[in-house]
């Protein structure tokens, strides 16, 4: 997962403050050229092994593993693990002990990537391509370049001895973009020690962006929209079309999704929301920054609701949405329908229940002998609240490195791996600093890539991440 969420919004007016990306004089560069020339083969070697779901992420974890062994971690704490029905989706996990004053601090990083046909590509996805200060390949950010960082950093730190005050933990792992065989998911079942931890980072979750060059905004993902789709059906005995009933079920489904379209659920603001708004209101002019920021305060009033709705990117983040996806009703041409059913698919914020969300829709729909039931497995994921002890360092690191861009907390209305570390009762956020042009979105996309300036820049802020948050608050 990795989506840019600003791109369709309204991100005019931006505000001069905001950096060139120049590293701010007083920060110290930690990053050595070695360290660099470590990254850039690392990600070369992960992009050049084609881990689509087609071939898997053994080969990749592999190749990890051994880096970690040649780096002086011992084999006990390198470990490369893979479901028994699923030998080729290998997940790997490295240790880098500490002094154990808290629980493991763990980033998980997953190896697959979503499919590329080289015909649609203008050079080969698979191979790194170095073209006018750019990276190309599948994975560049989503998210090989991320692996590349962390594995790297902590390479880096076990080369120095650095030993930290809690564990750092990675976790390389498979099927985030598709399969059954989820790493991450897989990892916490089966495996729950290795990788137990008080904290988790997941950089896929994160993002930065830019425009016109200037770097604007970081977010820290904190929680997920809960994914459930719902299934309306109705049934009737049927008959000839010739003698029409007012039971027939395509009708009286066609009245339910009425109903269901105009629908709104209640606006629910999250401890993060809250953050989310105020901050990201000092992106914004005008009327919208003066809505943004009352959002963020108790009793917005019904106007600001009203005007922030009507923007379907940020109306997704005020509160739950369910949409009709797919219809299907009768069974031949020239009989009553004996059954009518509809798709309702669900976005839940965190802390609403499903089943509340389902007696809602049966509420709205008003139907007693509609049947509304779930169609997929719910993964039950709660918001991690934006914690000072993240956030506060988080901050004063992005700001070293690039003064007047914003933190934003966030809500995200996709998925990612961290939905299982959440529901694991590990606190997740998904922090990643691959400033990326919020107006050149090229997620799962066609010549996907990254500026070396920005990788190396990812580099820098990864390596002093997770040195800052091993440290126990
Ligand atoms: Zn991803």
């Amino acid at each position: 997962m990795k989506k840019i969420i600003f791109t369709v919004c309204t991100l005019f007016g931006i505000l001069g403050t905001a950096s060139n990306g120049v590293f701010a004089e007083q920060a110290a560069a930690t990053v050595t050229p070695e360290m660099q020339t470590l990254n850039h083969a690392i990600l070369k070697q992960l992009i050049e092994i084609n881990t689509t779901a087609n071939y898997g992420t053994t080969a990749a974890a592999k190749a990890i593993a051994e880096r970690l062994l040649e780096a002086g971690f011992p084999a006990d704490d390198v470990q490369l693990l893979a479901p028994d029905n699923h030998p080729e989706r290998a997940n790997v996990v490295v240790r880098l002990r500490g002094q154990n004053k808290a629980k493991p601090l763990l980033f998980i990083g997953h190896l697959d990537v979503v499919e590329a046909l080289r015909e649609d590509w203008t050079l080969d996805p698979f191979r790194l391509t170095e073209q006018d200060g750019w990276l190309y390949g599948r994975g560049t950010i989503d998210m090989k370049g991320q692996d590349s960082v962390v594995l790297t950093s902590l390479i880096a730190l076990k080369k120095q001895g650095f030993v930290p005050e809690r564990d750092i933990i990675a976790a390389f792992t498979a099927d985030e973009e598709q399969g059954d065989a989820n790493g991450v998911e897989w990892l916490l079942e089966a495996h729950r020690p290795l990788v137990d931890a008080g904290l988790v980072i997941n950089p896929d979750g994160g993002e930065a962006g830019l425009q016109n060059g200037k770097h604007l905004y970081l977010v820290m993902q904190t929680s997920e929209k809960i994914y459930a789709t719902f299934k309306l059906e109705v049934t009737d005995k049927g008959g000839h079309s010739s003698a029409p009933t007012a039971a027939n079920p395509i009708y009286r489904l066609a009245r339910a999704l009425e109903k269901l379209s105009t629908f709104r659920f209640p606006v629910d603001m999250t401890a993060t929301n809250r953050l989310y708004f105020e901050r990201r209101s000092r992106l914004e002019q005008g009327q919208l920054r003066d809505d943004m920021l009352q959002m963020s305060r108790p009793h917005p009033g019904k106007a600001v609701l009203e005007r922030l709705s009507a923007n379907s990117l940020v109306d997704i983040l005020m509160r739950t949405t369910c949409t009709a996806t797919m219809i299907q009703g009768g069974h031949a041409e020239n009989a009553l329908p004996q059954r009518a059913e509809a798709m309702i698919q669900c976005r839940i914020v965190p802390g609403e229940s499903p089943e509340l969300i389902r007696q809602t829709l049966a509420r709205v729909v008003n139907d007693k002998s509609m049947s509304i039931q779930p169609v997929t497995r719910i993964t039950l994921s709660p918001e991690s609240k934006p914690d000072p002890a993240v956030l506060a360092p988080l901050e004063k690191l992005v700001h070293s490195m690039w003064p007047g861009v914003e933190v934003i907390p966030q809500m995200s209305p996709g998925a990612s791996d961290s939905i299982y570390t959440r529901a694991a009762g590990i606190p997740t956020f998904g922090i990643d600093a691959m400033f990326t042009d919020i107006d050149d979105d090229r997620f799962h996309g066609k010549d996907e890539r990254i500026s070396e300036h920005a990788f190396n820049e990812e580099l820098e802020f990864m390596y002093r991440l997770m040195r800052d948050l091993s440290v126990v608050p």
